[in-house]
């Protein structure tokens, strides 16, 4: 019998899962890993932990569920510590493994491990999978290298010739392991170099880890409380459960299938309701599809200061002004109140996202990719593609980029956050002042800075930059960049 070891990586899941399906076809007796690796609790290029304490809770979540799952199947899924070629590679000698099932990736980090291994495994083949777009991309109209640089063009061309491959099926029986080898236990804390995180009834919700979380969640979303049918109106929101779908780190760590989501947006459109809202989730996941091909287009050309785009700007890397940011202390209580949540609870929204981004690179002209390097550290669902494009995309060096572009901090604050209840609810020492004072307390005088217990510069610092001096100034820096780089 043919003996397949399935490596699991940013794929914890049993359902939609093609390795794993193509090997219970071909009757292999199964043996699933899944190692930690060392190098992903090392350190960022500026220094921060590359995996902080929120996100390394729901991998350990994640994993202990998938263990579960191959455990409730009669088998169980190995766990080890150590680097995937090393390990892999003893498992294949000891256990007379005759192929290594995983998913693909498209950065360099993890296609080098990919080619280590490969190396390492010598005759022994290792078939990788595409299981992370929603779109498999040998379905897509071009080959990667040729995919527009325009998401629009990307996703009005795909649009017309929708092509979504059927979903792989869930197995209830699973093949059991060989009775001499060690499951293996998952990593301490001590091991990770870390402590468990506090967890913080503010957040917006108790993320827990894992498959059967996924399933759940999205179940409540569509179906229990029936929010797919506003989603795009509330997408936007900062505050509270059901804004959006949610759905990130899961989709990040792979444990729930993009696949899955859009049958059940199918089907909740037979059932319920076809409308703006159930198109723009598929929509945004588009999105995150393309952010995948565009990284494995560009190569390392995502991480470079210039970007996808080659604009060499002169970025900064003042620390003080940095840690205002990361500690939520530059005076605009939308920034503040974002980076306070993003700190205590590993989440923050995409509008959210958005605009703290803009302020660090068109406000304080801080390199992107510190700020990029903090989201990594600290969000939940850090996704390499996800996180690096977007971040391209608002310091204005991503290749689907439109010149300048700035989030005006108070017009959306006023839009978003119009009676101020966000704000107040990450910013205690704001919590007294009134809508037309909360998003600006630089405003408060001093008779209302005793009435309000807010004093200017001690309870709540004043703003770090003047807003449109400061844009006005890394505007016609960026234009002269463009410029020198157009020619
Ligand atoms: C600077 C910056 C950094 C980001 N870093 C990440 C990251 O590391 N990981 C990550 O998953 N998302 C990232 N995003 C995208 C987006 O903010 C999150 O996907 C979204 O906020 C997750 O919440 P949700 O699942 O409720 O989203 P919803 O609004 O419910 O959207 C549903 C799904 O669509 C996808 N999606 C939505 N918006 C985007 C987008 N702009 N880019 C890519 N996919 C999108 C996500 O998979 C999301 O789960 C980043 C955005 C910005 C501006």
């Amino acid at each position: 019998m043919t003996r397949i070891l399935l490596w699991y990586r940013r794929d914890l899941r049993l359902h939609d899962h093609e390795p794993l399906a193509t090997a219970i076809a071909q009757s292999a007796d199964l043996i699933p890993l899944y190692c930690f690796d060392p190098r992903a609790f090392g350190q960022t290029a500026f220094g921060f932990p590359k995996t902080g304490a929120f996100r390394a809770q729901f991998l350990l979540e994640s994993v202990a569920e998938l263990r579960a799952q191959w455990q409730a199947r009669g088998s169980n899924l190995l766990v080890r510590w150590g680097k995937p070629e090393v390990i892999i590679l003893e498992l294949v000698e000891t256990q007379s493994i005759d192929a290594v099932y995983g998913a693909a990736e498209v950065t360099s980090e993890e296609t080098r491990v990919e080619r280590k291994l490969t190396k390492a495994l010598g005759t022994v083949p290792l078939r990788l999978f595409e299981l992370t777009t929603l779109i498999h991309p040998t379905d897509l109209p071009w080959a990667i290298a040729e995919i527009p640089g325009l998401f629009t063009r990307f996703r009005k061309t795909v649009e017309q010739n929708w092509q979504i491959r059927p979903l792989q099926p869930t197995p209830q029986i699973l093949p059991s392991l060989p009775p001499d080898l060690d499951p293996g236990q998952l990593p301490t804390w001590e091991r990770l170099n870390l402590t468990p995180p506090p967890r913080d009834d503010r957040g917006v919700l108790p993320f827990h880890g894992g498959e059967a979380a996924s399933l759940d969640r999205l179940h409540q979303y569509f179906w229990e409380r029936d929010r797919l049918r506003s989603y795009k109106e509330t997408r936007n929101g900062m505050l509270g459960v059901d804004y959006s779908a949610k759905f990130s780190p899961w989709l990040a760590l792979g444990c729930l299938s993009p696949r899955y989501i859009y049958t059940q947006v199918r089907t909740y459109e037979a059932e319920r309701v076809a409308n703006d809202s159930t198109y723009w989730l598929i929509f945004e996941l588009l999105w995150r599809d393309y952010f995948r091909f565009i990284a494995q287009q560009g190569g390392d050309r995502l991480f470079k200061p210039e970007g996808l785009q080659g604009i060499k700007l002169p970025w900064q890397q003042a620390q003080p002004q940095f840690e205002r940011w990361c500690q939520g202390q530059t005076g605009y209580p939308l920034v503040d109140a974002n980076m306070r949540e993003l700190e205590a609870t590993g989440f923050i929204s995409n509008r959210g996202r958005q605009n703290v981004a803009s302020f660090l690179t068109k406000n304080l002209g801080i390199d992107w990719r510190m700020g990029a390097e903090w989201f990594e550290y600290l969000l939940i669902d850090y996704d390499v593609c996800s996180n690096y494009g977007n971040w391209n995309y608002t310091a204005g060096v991503g290749n689907d980029a439109r010149g300048f572009r700035y989030f005006n901090i108070l017009k959306q604050s006023q839009i978003y956050d119009l009676q101020g209840d966000y704000v107040r609810h990450w910013l205690p020492e704001l919590a007294a002042l009134p809508p037309h004072l909360v998003h600006q307390p630089w405003r408060l005088n001093r008779e209302e800075q005793t009435r309000y217990q807010v004093r200017l510069g001690v309870d709540y610092p004043q703003p770090m930059v003047d807003f449109f001096k400061s844009v006005k100034h890394y505007e016609a820096i960026y234009n002269k960049a463009v410029e020198a780089s157009s020619k």
